[in-house]
């Protein structure tokens, strides 16, 4: 069977050649590695399009499973979003994703909901419809990494994005408004995608035990040192704005002047202090 490629499968760049060639060459010498199969729904690619192609120029067979919104959870293009965090694509380039992504989304909130899937705040998704619109061949430049799509946003001179109406407006865990300089980084989802691939690790361990290959995994140990690393990066993860009034030439003890905290150091706000930012 022919699959053709989902649309939103589409919207993800193209592995770059180097990558290509060496999926290519550990294709001919292992064959298809059949814990990574090729995703398909309705006759079409959600997630693999670059290990179909290499499996078909290596002339070795593709593994195929079908998506189901039981095991892949909710609906194909968030999936494919989810699949596809796991390559490097700076934020700009995921905006750009998600303004073809908003497109493509019917409904309300169109281009909220795709920020969110992606991982981008609404604004980077406004801007990058902007360049879009004004200059595909800018619109290029930020999806090939060349350029950031802030930048670029400046250069098409693009108008402002509409004011901050309720739905755009990012925030934090506890309910506060992120400022726009730190939108980016409490939308960056790379360090929960960190938590996903510490899960499959572990359960790659688990796998590995029950083909007898790791016998001598200590899954308990395994299990508990796993925990701890994603405790680790949960804990370095922005939880919320600093609430603490920041004075010129002071720097603030609670966030270093960054301007956002942890959640452990939000836990060691004192109440008064919490409610007063509100
Ligand atoms: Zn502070």
């Amino acid at each position: 069977m022919i699959y053709s490629i989902h649309p939103a499968c589409a919207l993800y760049p193209d592995m770059l050649e180097g990558e290509f060639y060496e999926l290519l060459t550990s294709m001919q010498t292992h064959g298809f590695d059949s814990r990574f199969p090729v995703i398909v729904h309705g006759g079409m690619i959600l997630d693999g399009r670059h290990r179909e192609k290499a499996a078909r120029a290596a002339g070795v067979e593709a593994v195929y499973h079908e998506w189901s919104p039981e095991t892949e959870g909710d609906d194909p293009a968030s999936f494919i979003a989810r699949a596809n965090c796991r390559r490097s694509l700076t934020p700009s380039q995921r905006a750009m994703v998600a303004q073809k992504l908003a497109a493509m989304l019917k409904g309300d909130k169109a281009v909220e909901r795709a920020a969110k899937v992606v991982g981008v705040s609404p604004r980077a998704v406004y801007q990058a419809q902007a360049v879009q619109k004004a200059s595909p061949e800018i619109a290029e430049q930020v999806r090939a990494g060349k350029t950031t799509v802030s930048a670029a946003a400046r250069k098409v001179k693009s108008p402002p994005p509409p004011p901050p109406d309720e739905d755009q407006v990012i925030e934090d865990q506890t309910g506060r408004v992120v400022p726009e300089s730190l939108e980016q980084l409490f939308c960056d989802g790379r360090l929960s995608h960190l938590c996903t691939k510490l899960t499959q690790a572990e359960s790659d361990a688990k796998d590995l035990a029950v083909q007898k290959i790791g016998v001598r995994l200590n899954l308990q140990a395994i299990h508990a040192e796993i925990l701890s690393a994603k405790r680790l990066v949960a804990n370095a993860a922005p939880f919320a704005v600093c609430p603490y009034p920041h004075v010129p030439n002071q720097k603030c003890k609670a966030c270093d002047d960054h301007g956002w905290l942890t959640e452990l150091a939000w836990k060691a706000v004192p109440t008064e202090i919490k409610g007063a930012a509100k």
